[in-house]
């Protein structure tokens, strides 16, 4: 069965989220301006103003703003059109054919996040006369978000960053939830470590300087790693992990190079400059480091009252209880959230969180519309 024909992606969510999985943004290379260009046309013509930047060759990320008013700010909306690569695993449907069999929408980038994406373009489309003259709604819709976030902050550090972004009062990220409403993700803080030392015939080591035991020295010392930060009631501990560790050209040598990574994952309340110090510290003299990501934390607390505002709407869907939870994943809010202003931050989207990056990655058809009207209501409750 195929979606119902009579239906344009600009009303349908379903359909949009069809036209979007049809264009291959595999990232890398990403290509996401065939995603960006096409949903800035249809915003254009709903009347929203729109403005396309890009951090890479066919790279774009696009922000689209409508309404405005200076005694408050807008609602925000972000998501991300770039998709991670197929797996070495066979597909049983086209990645790219935007199948629907039965229940389900098969396709990369169907739960993350294609189909987020397309419910809150439909439902900013729909509303855009009634929130024109209101404190008005900001989508970004960002390219290169998998591979660490690269369009999100590529945006936050342009010097017309603030111009073009303008602030927001709240953040939505329709990230894979299940339409269930999330209140936080863990930061990523990964790190590169380094030793030098001499090398040596390794017949005579004790002409050289092993940097092998340098660096192993400092993976040991990092093992059972203190934050010194009492545990996050809804996130736990902050986590270390030494990932991969290279040293060494060949047996018969003294290394002069070795080095590791590290990756760490950081709860709220956990400050990634002074973990910094703590690892020099606790590493001693003569290990480099280099950041290679750093991802804040997201968190708000569920008593939020616009974060309740959102729980309220969202558990019209559910018909137990929804806990506060967070999830494991990190999004670009953690880029965009500052320049915004650090508005309260709710992770929402009709994707299935467990399919993401997944072979034969699917959404639940339901679950798009369901997430079109969410929004329509969250935007609605703002902009009243
Ligand atoms: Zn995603």
């Amino acid at each position: 069965m195929s979606a119902n024909t009579a239906s344009t992606p600009v009303n349908d969510a379903v359909a949009l989220t069809q036209i979007l999985l049809r264009m291959n943004t595999i990232n890398p290379p990403g290509n996401e301006d065939q995603c960006t260009h096409y949903l800035a046309d249809l915003l254009s013509a709903a009347g929203y103003d729109c403005r396309l930047v890009e951090f890479a060759p066919r790279r774009s990320t696009l922000i689209a703003r409508i309404g405005g008013r200076p005694d408050k700010p807008p609602i925000c909306f972000t998501g991300h059109v770039d998709v991670v690569p197929l797996g070495s695993a066979k597909w049983s449907h086209d990645p790219f054919g935007a199948e629907i069999v039965g229940d389900k929408l098969y396709g990369r980038g169907s739960s993350d996040m294609k189909s987020g994406v397309a419910a809150f373009t439909v439902a900013a489309i729909a509303l855009a006369d009634q929130i024109k003259d209101s404190a008005g709604l900001t989508l970004v819709i960002t390219a290169g978000e998998e591979t660490g976030c690269e369009g999100a902050f590529h945006l936050v550090g342009m010097e017309e960053a603030a111009e073009i972004l303008g602030k927001a009062g709240a953040l939505v990220v329709a990230e894979p939830t299940g339409n269930e409403p999330l209140v936080g993700h863990k930061g990523a803080f990964w790190l590169k470590a380094n030793a030098t030392g001499v090398t040596a015939h390794g017949s005579m080591p004790e002409c050289g300087d092993n940097a092998i035991y340098k660096i192993a020295r400092a993976a040991l010392a990092l093992e059972n790693f203190d934050f010194g930060t009492a545990p996050h009631a809804l996130m736990g501990q902050g986590t270390l992990n030494i990932g991969t560790m290279h040293g060494g050209l060949n047996i018969n040598s003294v290394p002069d190079a070795a080095e590791m990574t590290i990756d760490i994952r950081t709860v709220a309340g956990q400050d990634h400059k002074q973990i910094w110090g703590c690892l020099c510290n606790r590493m001693g003299p003569g290990i480099g480091l280099q950041t290679l990501l750093d991802v804040g934390s997201v968190y708000t607390a569920p008593e939020d009252p616009w974060m309740q505002s959102v729980i309220g709407r969202c558990q019209t869907h559910f018909d137990k209880p929804l806990p506060p939870k967070i999830v494991s994943y990190f999004t670009d809010a953690a880029a965009l959230r500052e320049p915004l202003g650090h508005p309260p931050t709710v992770i929402l989207g009709p994707g299935e969180p467990r399919m993401a990056h997944q072979t034969d990655e699917f959404c639940y058809v339901a679950r798009i519309g369901e997430a079109e009207q969410l929004f329509r209501h969250i935007i609605l409750d703002w902009c009243k």
